[in-house]
């Protein structure tokens, strides 16, 4: 792959942009040799990109053939390209992030469903269809765990409730809770497999409760990690994908 057509891949920009990045003394390669690194002016370089890595303009980047980030959504911001009322959570992500070709068509990463504005926690991003696909689609049954604070304490029969299945003010067919742990007396963390419109918050008001703090904590066998703070992204590790097969 020439060296501009890889900087295109990650999201760089056009490769006209991309060749005068390099041109321009802007992209430096790891040299495993000289174990330094090289300013390489020639756009059209051959490289081999998988595992390499780069700088362009100082800041280091390392190849991904497809993009799978995760994100510390932080409370008071969209998960949409064009908020209404709120920062965008991809205002958070750098530049090449948000526009990552995907299929001729600048696209970046997208995020794998939506949290409301004001709800925290984990939040995965990719430019793999099938992977969006796959852990948002309600047959899939992706476990999803929610800390959630509630307004009122929280009874054994509101519990049991959730677990059996309750009636959402639109829908006529009653969701469940796949699990549903009492952590505190206003304090739960219920699982979920589905991702409804506002799904917690309408479980939560159809047992006369009301959610007044929401935290997406896991996905599948992924935990957020405790290291990464609200705003802070950054790319899945291999063995973090594979706990989302
Ligand atoms: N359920 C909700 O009510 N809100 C979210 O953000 C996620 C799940």
């Amino acid at each position: 792959m020439q060296l501009q057509d890889m900087l295109y891949s990650q999201g760089f920009g056009i490769r006209r942009v991309c060749s005068g990045l390099v041109q321009q003394g802007w992209v430096e390669l790891w040299n495993t040799e000289t174990e330094s690194w090289d300013v390489v002016l020639d756009s059209t370089l051959d490289i081999d990109p998988e595992g390499m890595s780069f700088k362009v303009q100082g800041v280091e980047w390392a190849y991904h053939a497809l993009g799978y980030v995760l994100l510390h959504k932080p409370a008071g911001t969209e998960c949409s390209q064009k908020p209404s009322a709120h920062p965008s959570i991809y205002s958070l992500l750098p530049p090449p992030l948000r526009l990552r070709p995907n299929k001729g068509a600048v696209q970046g990463v997208q995020a794998v469903g939506r949290l409301d504005q004001d709800t925290t926690g984990l939040l995965l991003l990719s430019d793999d269809g099938q992977f969006i696909h796959r852990m948002s689609s309600p047959k899939k049954h992706v476990s999803k765990v929610y800390r959630v604070t509630c307004k009122h304490p929280v009874d054994a029969k509101q519990v049991q409730n959730l677990l059996d299945g309750v009636v959402l003010d639109d829908d006529s067919k009653p969701v469940k809770a796949a699990a549903c742990e009492l952590i505190d007396t206003h304090v739960l963390d219920l699982t979920l497999t589905e991702g409804k419109y506002h799904q917690v918050k309408r479980m939560l008001a159809a047992v006369a409760n009301r959610v007044e703090g929401l935290h997406r904590w896991r996905i599948g066998g992924l935990v957020l990690p405790a290291d990464l703070a609200p705003g802070q992204w950054r790319w899945l590790t291999a063995d973090e994908l594979e706990l989302l097969k």
